[in-house]
């Protein structure tokens, strides 16, 4: 056989783009070997690249050529042949033909891979993570890198039609307050100064707003220093976006149709627009979250018309301490067994309730510890009444502080929805959380904290006039939930250097800090700064659950552990001391 020429082991066609029609022809397919089979001296490679798998045969003469092991690469040329009726593959596209080997070349070896691309054997997540690049050439990994791409790229169209103009944002820059840690990045020209990697591009998309840049989006890196858990990645990437001139509902109007858009062209999915709005306090009170999944009724009753008549002291106390009473009812024909009701009570127990009264509605003969509270058949429907609940139905409650007897109840309602699959698949549930809280009170720190981020605008511009209470203010920010998953949150801004000012005086940012740190900030305010707001959307989670995905880390390429650690490239590592020198850092070794 003749030494190819050089380039000539070059691909033609990928290994999943050969059909019938190719039959005759002779092609080049580059790629990885998933398997091979040694038939009676008849060789069958299946070579795989990202569009597919085709079956290449070697006679013993090709064979003998070369030394094939898992996951090396290969060039193959040949010709295409069709396959006999019996040997046609119906699983794969490229069933109807096989590559007949004439040079088969070795593009580079391969180690004995750590896990078979192909297996059906369980993977720890370490091991995926360490060889990150084996576990790339799962179909799966492909497949979701390739709907991440997609759905950003059709999100990014969406803002452009939307006459929005990307701008890229520093990332060695000033702390931002999103209210976690930063990553700082010591600088060598400024000994003893450092730079802090973003949280968000929060400060810099409202200066581009005061600099006439109107409408800005950006797909945007986001990094914080927190305790990971399962949804959460020290770097994660944002659809960041800021417009002027506008409210809550151009806001919300531009989103709306984005998503549309994104869901259209990335998944064929039409969504029903405009997404219904509520605030937060009414999502508190019917879902006992903030994040409702609303595929599923099952909502909080207020139950103190009935329970302020009641003998049970528990319910009698608790409104008296101006707490409140409130229950769920979940229909009959998802039956709760003794164990289930024993879980549902650990739960409530370990989120500071004493104990879980159920019941199991019915106008005479219920049953349940709390029966012997419903005295008659009148106080029965009165009781069935306000639960919404028929005959048969399991009615749990909870007594006590109103943010803990939504707390309770929230879970509960949210487990209950897991256990019985309670929430429609089909259904895509958005929904506007609006008017959350301006500020919360972190009595271990004794003071008060910004709900969102320091620069939402107070519902009330005057911040409820001198002496207010800030725990009572609502503020102009929203979230954008998704079949119970928050998916990103924004809001109206303060335009004024006055409130501004303000609001850092409420967060105890005494004059001296707020300059330092805020000064340029507050002087580009008074500077002519239109009205704005702005919202920005996780995309690691978007991308997640639109395949049906709970954790991120399937959809980032190159993630980190739950340590912050990336175990492929062992990054952090320590660093040579003469590095250290020169950023004029000294290490003081852990407790
Ligand atoms: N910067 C905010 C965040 O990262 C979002 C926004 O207010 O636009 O949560």
């Amino acid at each position: 056989m003749a030494t190819p020429l050089p380039g000539e082991w070059r691909r033609t066609h990928t290994c999943g783009e050969l059909r019938a029609s190719h039959v005759g022809q002779t092609v080049t397919l580059n790629g990885w070997v998933q398997a091979r089979r040694n038939h009676g001296g008849i060789y069958f490679i299946d070579l795989r690249d990202r569009y597919g798998v085709s079956q290449v045969v070697l006679d013993e003469k090709v064979a003998a050529t070369v030394r094939l092991g898992p996951e090396c690469v290969l060039s193959v040329r040949g010709k295409v042949n069709a396959r006999s009726a019996a040997n046609v593959n119906k699983e794969r596209d490229t069933g109807e033909i096989e590559l007949v080997a004439e040079h088969v070349e070795v593009l580079s070896p391969s180690r004995t891979p750590p896990f078979v691309v192909d297996g059906d054997e369980e993977v720890s997540t370490e091991t995926r993570l360490k060889y990150r690049y084996i576990d790339l050439r799962r179909p799966q990994m492909q497949k979701n890198l390739i709907h991440r791409a997609r759905l950003i790229s059709a999100m990014r169209r969406a803002f452009e039609n939307e006459g929005f103009l990307e701008v890229e944002t520093p990332i060695l820059t000033k702390a931002t307050p999103e209210g976690a840690r930063d990553y700082l990045v010591p600088s060598r020209v400024h000994p003893g100064e450092f730079y802090a990697l973003p949280q968000s591009p929060q400060i810099f998309k409202q200066i581009l707003m005061v600099g006439g840049i109107d409408k800005y989006f950006q797909v945007a890196r986001c990094f914080r220093d927190e305790d990971l858990r399962a949804d959460r990645q020290p770097e994660f990437t944002q659809l960041d976006m800021e417009m002027s001139f506008v409210e809550e509902d151009d806001v919300f109007a531009v989103w709306e149709r984005v998503m549309a858009h994104t869901f259209r062209e990335s998944m064929q999915i039409e969504l029903t627009l405009p997404f219904p709005r509520l605030r937060w306090e009414d999502a508190m009170e019917r879902f006992g979250v903030d994040k409702p999944d609303m595929r599923f009724g099952v909502e909080l009753k207020d139950l103190a018309p009935w329970a302020s008549t009641s003998t049970f002291g528990v319910f009698t106390a608790a409104l008296s301490a101006g707490g409140r009473v409130m229950g769920i009812a979940l229909p009959a024909v998802h039956a709760l067994s003794r164990k289930d009701i024993q879980a549902l009570e650990e739960v409530a127990k370990s989120l500071g309730a004493q104990g879980l009264a159920y019941w199991k509605a019915a106008r005479e003969g219920s049953s349940g510890p709390l029966a012997r509270f419903v005295p008659d058949a009148a106080s029965a429907e009165h009781l069935m009444g306000l639960l919404g609940a028929s005959a048969g139905d399991t009615c749990l409650f909870a007594a006590g502080k109103e943010s803990q007897v939504r707390r309770v109840l929230g879970e509960l309602r949210t487990q209950l929805g897991k256990r019985f699959g309670l929430a429609d698949r089909a259904i895509q549930a958005f929904a506007w959380v609006t008017h959350f809280p301006l500020f919360e009170y972190d009595a271990d720190a004794g003071r008060w904290f910004s709900a969102h981020h320091p620069f939402t605008a107070p519902e009330d511009w005057t911040l409820g006039g001198d002496g207010a209470d800030p725990g009572k203010l609502a503020s102009r920010s929203y979230d954008l939930v998704y079949n119970g998953w928050e998916l990103g949150s924004g809001s109206v801004r303060i335009h004024r250097p006055d409130v501004q000012e303000k609001v850092f005086q409420i967060l105890g940012i005494g004059p001296e800090e707020r300059q330092r740190k805020f000064g340029f900030f507050v002087e580009a305010l008074a500077s002519g700064a239109p009205p704005h707001a702005g919202f920005a959307m996780g995309l690691d989670r978007i991308v997640a659950l639109s395949l049906g995905l709970d954790n991120i880390r399937d959809v980032v390429a190159f993630p980190k552990t739950a340590s912050a650690t990336d175990l492929m490239c062992q990054a952090p590592s320590t660093v040579a001391p003469e590095q250290l020198a020169e950023v004029h850092v000294k290490c003081i070794p852990a407790p």
